[in-house]
Parts: structure tokens; sequence; C-alpha cells
């Protein structure tokens, strides 16, 4: 058996994982995806140290990082259940079962995706999920926000103050946010709030996004806005539907952690977007990812007493 298994291989699992190796501990790495969301990025300027690069290359720096250590790294496996027996088991999507002392679960998330045409086309054209990552690409420009939850409305404040105008437009009557926020966003001249509005459309020139349609769910007309970027913001979807029932998760389906990365389940950790970190980003993943392979290791040391 291995005595810390990481199940992902975004950037918590690759911290994990070299964290975890370098204390002499035998180490796998099992995912879906190596590099996992960085591997959709295309620039990244807030990832500490590294003024700019693009996630292709980051992840493959995370992989070479992994490699340096003597790790098991089984990519293109996909995990299906998880169960604590003696060992906690990780069973995969081929039948095969992996066995180890602690486990520490880093499947990320994703972002939910409006499912209109020229979504795909225009992501990374245009067509942008994080503000924090991709606000300043928009300087001085035109953009929507998609979402009036409270990422939707926090998204606008900030864009607010890099961008030209933000219009954000809400599917139901009314906005979903804190009232707080609400005002913060009513109170900035370049926010203009469309509620009943459902996005059809995301339009461009074929390089670039160049606006969005909507319909006005009042009055059933459909309009177009001109715009240079969409800010996607209709929530995150953790990877966890294969642990349900399993280990403890959140109303939003995140696993619960505590401050060591530990879950509900003695031995499983867990770290990253998956998790109820309230801040999603590479830097924070990495880190939690190193937080749960020093409490996985603390763990391994007290329970070993054979
Ligand atoms: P992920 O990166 O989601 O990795 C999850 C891993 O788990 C993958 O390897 C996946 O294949 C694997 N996996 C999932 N389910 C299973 C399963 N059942 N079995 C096996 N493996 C599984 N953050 C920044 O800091 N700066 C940016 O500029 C930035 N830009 C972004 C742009 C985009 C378009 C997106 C989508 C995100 C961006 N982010 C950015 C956010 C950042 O990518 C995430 O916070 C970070 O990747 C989270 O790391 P993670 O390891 O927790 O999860």
């Amino acid at each position: 058996p291995y005595d810390v298994l990481v199940v992902g291989g975004g950037p918590a699992g690759a911290a994990a994982a070299i964290y975890a190796a370098r204390k002499g501990i035998r180490t796998g790495v099992v995912a879906d995806r190596f590099g996992g969301q960085v591997m959709d990025t295309v620039g990244i300027e807030n990832f500490i140290s590294v003024r700019a690069t693009e996630g292709p290359k980051l992840a493959a720096n995370l992989e070479q990082h992994v490699l340096d250590y003597d790790v098991d790294l089984m990519t293109a496996q996909q995990a299906r259940k998880l169960s604590r027996k003696a060992l906690v088991e990780i069973e995969l999507e081929n039948g095969a079962v992996l066995k180890s002392r602690s486990v520490i679960l880093a499947t990320g998330a994703r972002w939910r995706e409006l499912n209109v045409p020229g979504e795909q086309e225009y992501r990374g054209k245009g067509v942008a999920y994080c503000p924090h990552c991709d606000g300043p690409l928009f300087k001085g420009r035109k953009v929507a926000v998609i979402g009036g939850g409270n990422s939707g409305i926090e998204a606008a404040i900030d864009l607010a103050g890099i961008v030209e105008h933000v219009t954000v437009l809400e599917f139901g009557g009314e906005l979903r946010a804190d009232e707080v926020l609400q005002r913060k966003a009513r109170s900035m001249t370049n926010i203009e709030i469309i509620t009943s509005a459902q996005t059809t459309e995301v339009l461009g020139d074929g390089q670039r996004v160049s606006g969005l349609r909507y319909t006005d769910r009042n009055s059933g007309e459909s309009r177009d806005i001109a715009l240079a970027g969409i800010f996607v913001q209709i929530g995150l979807v953790p990877n966890t539907e294969w642990l349900k029932g399993d280990i403890e998760l959140s109303r939003h389906g995140e696993i619960v952690v505590g401050s060591r990365g530990e879950t509900s389940v003695p031995g499983v950790f867990a770290a990253g977007d998956v998790t109820t970190v309230p801040y999603k980003q590479i830097i924070i993943s990495m880190g939690a990812g190193a937080t749960a392979a020093l409490g996985a290791f603390d763990y391994l040391i007290r329970e070993s007493v054979d």
C-alpha cells in the first residue's frame, strides 16, 4: 500500500505529492488529467515570483517537479469510489483498487458553464471565468458579468475598478447577492444591472468576443450588447459527485476541511478547489496541498505504532 495516495493532479495534488515524497514515504498520485484547470488557462500573472506564464507551461513544470521525486504517477485514471477499511481504498473507473494508509483528495472544481452557442469557441478569447485572473486583460474595455449572486456582484465591483463599464445580467427577477454588495454595486456609476435577462449567445468576430445576445424575459425581446469580455459567474462545481455519502460535504458539495486539511474520515485529507477553502486560486491550492501533506504525515507518525 501507499503511505500517501493523492487523488488529483492539479496545483493542490502536485504540491501535496512533493511535500509527501520529501518525507521519504511511499507516495502515489492518481489523476484524470495532470495539470487540472491550469491546462485550460492561457495567461497566469498572479503566481507569485513568476511574473507571467501560461497554463500548459506551468502544468509541465508541475509534472517535472513531481517526477524529480520517487512518486508513482498514474494519469488518465478516474477515481469512482472511496472506502475506509483497514486502509483507505480508492476504486478506479477501470475497476482497479488502490490502497493507502492516508489519502489526499485534490480533485478540484469546474466552472458552471452557460451552455450557449459561442461560449466554447470564445473561451479564453473574451469568455472568462476568473475576474482575479483575467480582469486586468480588459482594462479600459466594456465587459459583462453573467450571474447576480455573490460571486457575480463581487466580480462586477472588482472589475468596475479596472474596466470602462460592466453590465451585470441576472436570469431571475432580482439579484441574489447580499444586500451590502448590491448597494455597493448600485453606487458605482459604471455598473449597469439588468435582471430577467437570459443570455442566449456569445457573439464574436471569429477571433474574439464582440458582444452577447440575451432575451428580456419580461418582454420576450432579444437584445445585443457590444462587449470585449464576458465573465461567467454562475457557480463553481466541486468534483465530488463520486464522494457523496462517504465524506462530509458542504451544501455546495465541497469537502469540509479543518486547518490541517483533515476531513470527516480519519486518514483522509483534502486540498484545493474541491474543499471549503474560501478562495480558489493556484497559489492557495498549492499551499493547501502542502498543508494536507503535512497533516497526513502527522497523522501517519501517530497512527503507526505497529
Ligand atoms: P484542479 O486544477 O481542478 O485539478 C484537479 C485535478 O483532479 C485534475 O488533475 C483532475 O483531472 C483531477 N480529477 C478530478 N476528478 C478526478 C477523479 N474522480 N479521479 C481522478 N482525478 C480527478 N488561478 C490563479 O491563481 N491564477 C489564474 O490566472 C487562474 N486562471 C484561471 C483560468 C481558468 C480558465 C480557470 C478555469 C481557472 C483559473 N484559475 C486561476 C484557478 C485555478 O486554476 C484553480 O484554483 C486551481 O487549478 C485549483 O487547483 P486544484 O489542484 O485544487 O484543482
